[in-house]
């Protein structure tokens, strides 16, 4: 285990780096910081931040840079963050983001960027089978057999597929993370901060690739 480790998580939508990032999180002792999940309760909670960034991620879209990375700012200057060290989960996803990111980890630097690997094709087929519980964020999958609405194991909420998960909207934000987001892996590689997992497999064996990355890394 890395004291301290701070990790960014990159990779195509519905690569099932949420899951990974939660259960990396435990193993390595350290908060998850996921910018998604940081909107979606804002949006829960009916704040003007979360009104509006709710239109944006129902249609595929992205928040503004300026708004994300004063986000970001304010929770990694947080003393979980700076004492434990993260798994930044979504951020950055622009070039913008990713210049304004190493002004604010310049004093404790990222140790590591992780390209969770999975294909356009594959995401495609595991996001249509995405659900979500409404309540806790706890993500299945569906095999077609279950009916639209069922109720979450772990906290007893609903769980439905998400407002953003329509063809349209995934198709949107495939298309922005290859134009947007996917020139980081080039700004990572040439910083030699880059390491690349692939994500295709059996989830246990993807979590497995993954520690291995981090403890290389130590
Ligand atoms: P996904 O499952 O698509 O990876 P996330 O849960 O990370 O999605 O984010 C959901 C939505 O929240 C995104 O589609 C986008 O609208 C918004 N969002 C999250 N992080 C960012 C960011 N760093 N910059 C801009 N928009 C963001």
């Amino acid at each position: 285990m890395i004291p301290g480790a701070r990790l960014i998580i990159l990779g195509r939508q519905g690569a099932g780096k949420g899951t990974q990032c939660v259960r990396l999180s435990r193993h390595l002792v350290v908060p998850h910081i996921s910018t998604g999940d940081m909107l979606r309760a804002a949006t829960r909670e009916g704040t003007e931040l979360g009104l509006m960034a709710k239109e944006i991620m129902d249609a595929g879209g992205l928040v503004g840079d300026d708004i994300m990375i004063g986000l970001v700012d304010e929770r990694l200057g947080r003393p979980d963050a700076t004492t434990r060290g993260y798994i930044l989960d979504g951020f950055p996803r622009t070039v913008a983001q990713a210049d304004a990111l190493d002004g604010i980890t310049s004093e404790r630097p990222i140790h590591v960027v992780i390209d969770l690997d999975v294909p356009r094709e594959i995401v495609l087929e595991r996001i249509s089978a995405r659900r979500v519980c409404r309540d806790c964020g706890t993500n299945y999958t569906a095999s077609g057999q279950e009916s639209q609405t069922w109720i979450c194991d772990v906290c007893g909420g609903d769980v439905q597929q998400r407002d953003d998960d329509t063809p349209d909207a995934v198709n949107r934000r495939l298309d922005l993370y290859e134009s947007q987001t996917s020139p980081l892996i080039e700004h990572y590689a040439a910083q030699g901060r880059l390491m690349v997992v692939n994500g295709v497999g059996r989830p246990d064996h993807v979590f497995k690739r993954l520690t291995d990355v981090v403890e290389s890394r130590r």
